[in-house]
């Protein structure tokens, strides 16, 4: 089955036509600077033919109109008509405790999401008009949305629940949902085939990119995970925060003078890696600027390697054991060091590491055992494919609905 998979950002929308018969991407795009003035990237896998084009894209249906202009191309384009795309998945970044499972659109689905737009009001109100901007262009052809939290929708109300009056939960839905659902159940499903089972296995998943979370897959449900209400918490990420003591919020907003609005945009973007470090959001800037004698820059790392043990601790206490931890995501596949920080000290679970078989593993690889034989804990890098998991989501339902 073709299927479109969207990803609609308030400015921009990304695509990807993906083959499920055989998984494989056929073109992808990227629309920028919607609402602003316009471009589209675009490139046909086959033969590697690339368009760009600056055009004028006042809305995500403009965006949508030139996404559809670029699929049928004569010359970079991959299909005749629309017609031959059977389904668009949708990626939706928050489903708060409506959604448990990707769902097809109706018209009683888009009525919950847009109970969502409370929750991620950017995020969602983006969703939406990528949504409207699908249904414009191509309104016969069916359309399902997968959620960033749905996969976590299984912890247990002692793991989601804050410890703030319970009347707050029930007024204004605050409590853990956590995010990266579909990289931590692509990952955890593909280790569960490695183990041989999925009753009774219990799994550490990193998914350590831009933004990080960590989550305790214990029979294949999430138990707990890291990020929160929102994708700030947890550990430290590229710019963001993570997990720090809640008075310290209305005391930088009373020193730095900020308002509600400036202060959350200082949590997300000035903190992190970068806010420590002073260098950058990258880490493959940070190994640079290590190596060049930056004392602030390895702290920016050292801090999450430390958080990530803490979390492989606490999660294995949770769910009472471990066998395996899985790294994903582009530090969590490629950043060896981030890695080695997280890993030495957990001999006492049972983890043992081939130090050389770390260094040389790389997400191009493909999936790569980092554990010696003698460990009791299975350590694996396994690079995620949210995308595929969205692609793939989309025609079970698709066809199921049929
Ligand atoms: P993501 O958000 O999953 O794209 O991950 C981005 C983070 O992965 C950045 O901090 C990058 O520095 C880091 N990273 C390290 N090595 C690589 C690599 N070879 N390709 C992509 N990202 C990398």
């Amino acid at each position: 089955m073709n299927v479109l998979v969207v990803n609609a950002g308030s400015s921009s929308l990304k695509y990807q036509l993906f083959d499920t018969a055989n998984g494989s991407v056929v073109a992808k795009g990227l629309c920028e600077r919607i609402g602003i003035d316009g471009a589209i990237t675009h490139k046909q896998l086959a033969s590697g033919k690339e368009y760009s084009a600056q055009l004028p894209m006042p809305n995500h249906t403009a965006a949508m109109t030139y996404v559809v202009e670029a699929l049928t191309n004569a010359d970079h384009g991959c299909v005749k008509s629309m017609d031959e795309i059977e389904a668009v998945g949708h990626r939706i970044v928050h489903g708060g405790a409506y959604f448990s499972e990707s769902m097809l659109l109706n018209k009683d689905v888009l009525a919950k999401l847009e109970l969502c737009r409370d929750l991620a009001p950017l995020h969602t109100g983006a969703h939406i008009q990528g949504i409207e901007g699908c249904l414009a262009v191509m309104p016969n052809t069916p359309q399902v949305l997968v959620f960033d939290t749905a996969f976590h929708q299984t912890m247990p109300k002692e793991a989601y629940t804050y410890a703030i009056p319970t009347e707050l939960y029930e007024k204004y839905a605050i409590r853990r949902y956590g995010f990266h659902g579909t990289s931590h159940s692509y990952v955890s499903a593909e280790m569960t085939k490695i183990l041989g089972k999925v009753e009774g296995t219990k799994i550490v998943t990193c998914h350590l990119g831009n933004g990080s979370s960590i989550s305790a897959v214990k029979d294949g449900k999430v138990l707990d995970t890291s990020m929160g209400f929102t994708p700030l918490a947890g550990v430290e990420m590229g710019t963001r925060c993570g997990d720090i003591d809640p008075a310290i919020v209305p005391f930088l907003m009373d020193k730095l003078n900020m308002n509600t609005t400036q202060i959350n945009d200082y949590l997300n973007k000035k903190c992190g890696f970068l806010g420590v470090s002073g260098v950058s959001s990258d880490c493959r800037d940070l190994e640079a600027a290590i190596a060049a004698g930056n004392e602030n820059a390895k702290l920016a790392m050292d801090l999450l390697g430390y958080q990530i043990k803490k979390y492989i601790g606490s999660y294995a206490a949770a769910m009472g054991g471990l066998d395996a931890i899985v790294f994903t995501a582009g530090i969590g596949e490629n950043t060896a060091s981030i890695r080695k920080r997280a890993l030495d000290g957990l001999e006492f679970l049972g983890v043992e590491y081939d130090a050389d078989v770390n260094e040389k593993t790389f997400g191009r690889n493909g999936v790569t055992e980092l554990s010696t034989k003698n460990s009791k804990v299975k350590v694996y890098m396994i690079p995620t494919n949210e995308e595929l998991v969205i692609a793939s989501d989309t025609e079970a339902i698709v066809k199921a609905s049929k």
